[in-house]
């Protein structure tokens, strides 16, 4: 449909700037609300260079991966986390 129907966890600057559209839910920790009501005009004003350098840093060179605590789940075959104890940064 061009867009992510639901809720998503997107907390870095560079991310949202780079794949979210105006209705798209924001993804950052505080709001349901879409992109363009919530951070799109604070994240526009942040120097896009040092987003840019942040979330490569942040995310091992770029490479998306999983929760560590999914990570960890699929490693050990154990019980699975609830939604709730999960970050994108863990
Ligand atoms: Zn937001």
């Amino acid at each position: 449909i061009g867009r992510w129907p639901g809720a998503q966890s997107i907390p870095h600057v560079y991310e949202r700037i780079l794949e979210l559209n105006d209705d798209e839910h924001c993804g950052c920790e505080n709001s349901q609300l879409p992109y363009k009501k919530c951070c799109k005009t604070l994240d526009s004003r942040q120097p896009l260079l040092r987003e840019a350098i942040r979330f490569t840093l942040e995310m091992t060179g770029g490479i998306r991966k999983p929760p560590r605590k999914i990570i960890d789940f699929i490693r050990e075959r154990s019980d699975p986390p609830s939604i709730g104890a999960l970050t994108a940064l863990t």
